[in-house]
């Protein structure tokens, strides 16, 4: 992959955003998240405050010295995980492939969703809108050929802001960015690469690798000495084999009807069941994703006591999931958005033919008759969609699908593969 698919998404000054964000008095001005005038350290300071030279790590009373209207507030934690999840979950809406490296930043590749979504710039500007619109956060963004690369992209296009870098334009682009900028550059090695002449990641490009590895010690001297010369093979995680199925169907904007989301959950699951089944895998967490209108997502899973691969008992699963979730809704008729079905806990198949039969009539055990049946319905299933196409035959809403809002593109996409 050669163009600059891989993102790095990282939220601005979080901590000190979110109180901006929960305070409207805040916005605008300078503040610092945790300690005082008098003592303490500030954990996170707004970009306000940051005109000042006010930094996270900085005690209180300096902070207050060079900015004498720094407002300083306490910090209110528990709001911070749940907006952060919030985040991600709109970064998810574009690509499988995201992987989260703290609570506000995480790396996507999206090099399987240009197709659908856009150039990695039109991605990324999407993205840095729904954040901002969905949940009220700046948000900034780099893309790049490589993780290193989109990392201090996003550092530079910093605050609120986007940075692309093209192929033919990285080493230029890095020439004469500040060495600390660099992914594991702490102010100790900056200050060894200063004491050397070398303050640009071009100038550390141009030293030898030796020179370098004597300077900040081989392992890390080695790798800073790569970044240089913009050698970094390392992955997105996630973008790899998955350790979960899953399908996902945005919906517009509906009413939460029984019928519909049995429609949409059986044609769901009859999707994550078969390629489970065409992988001879079966998995024994189901997970349902539901999304409100608006923002507001809400996850539900259930770890069943044998794992599953068979349709029927799937879709039974996933639906009991998702009434969960929307019983759980203040609105006595709540819209959905989107619904979506993972299975992971993944087993080979063959463990599941181990399972004696069993006295129960709990379908959800392979070995009990109900079990047994469906198994071999979807095996018939299976074996006439392989001779005849996906078509020709299924559970009656999925052969028969009425909802059809997202263009099967899509659908492909938002399934991860195994
Ligand atoms: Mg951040």
């Amino acid at each position: 992959m050669s163009g600059a698919t891989i993102l790095h998404a990282d939220l601005d000054a979080f901590y000190a955003s979110v109180e901006q964000l929960l305070d409207p008095r805040l916005r605008g001005r300078p503040i610092a998240v945790g300690g005082s005038a008098r003592g303490g350290v500030v954990l996170a300071a707004s970009y306000e405050a940051k005109a000042y030279g006010v930094v996270g790590g900085m005690p209180g009373w300096r902070a207050a010295r060079l900015c004498p209207s720094l407002l300083f507030v306490p910090g209110r934690f528990r709001e911070y995980q749940p907006l952060a999840d919030r985040v991600m979950d709109v970064l998810g809406d574009v690509t499988p492939a995201v992987e989260r490296i703290s609570i506000d930043e995480a790396f996507l590749d999206v090099a399987g969703s240009t197709h659908l979504f856009g150039t990695p710039a039109q991605i990324a500007t999407l993205l840095r809108r729904r954040v901002r619109d969905e949940i009220g956060l700046p948000i900034s963004v780099g893309a790049a050929r490589t993780k290193h690369l989109a990392k201090i992209a996003s550092q530079v296009a910093k605050p609120d802001g986007l940075v692309v870098v093209e192929p033919d334009a990285e080493r230029a682009f890095l020439e004469p960015l500040p060495v600390g900028l660099m992914w594991g550059v702490g102010p100790v090695a900056r200050a060894r690469l200063a004491e050397r002449g070398i303050t640009t990641i071009g100038e550390l490009a141009r030293t030898p690798s030796s020179a370098v590895e004597q300077i900040l010690g081989r392992a890390v001297g080695a790798r800073m000495s790569a970044l240089s010369h913009n050698e970094d093979p390392r992955q997105v995680a996630g973008a790899g084999r998955a350790r979960s199925v899953g399908a996902q169907s945005a919906l517009g904007r509906q009413r939460a009807t029984r019928e519909l989301v049995r429609e949409v959950l059986s044609h769901l699951a009859d999707r994550v069941a078969g390629r489970l089944r065409a992988k001879d895998r079966a998995g024994r967490t189901v997970t349902v994703r539901v999304r409100f209108p608006g923002m507001r997502s809400v996850t539900r899973s259930l770890t069943l006591p044998g794992p599953v691969a068979t349709t029927l008992t799937l879709t039974e699963v996933a639906e009991q999931l998702v009434w969960q979730a929307i019983r759980e809704q203040p609105r006595a008729e709540p819209e959905v958005s989107l619904l979506a079905v993972s299975v992971s806990g993944l087993v080979p198949q063959s463990s599941l033919q181990l399972e004696l039969p069993l006295a129960t009539d709990d379908p959800r055990h392979p070995g009990s008759a109900p079990g047994a049946a469906r198994w071999a319905v979807d095996r018939s299933v299976d074996a006439v969609r392989a001779r005849f196409g996906n078509g020709a035959v299924g559970y009656l809403p999925t052969a028969m699908p009425r909802v059809r809002t997202v263009p099967e593109e899509f659908r492909r996409l938002a399934e991860h593969d195994l």
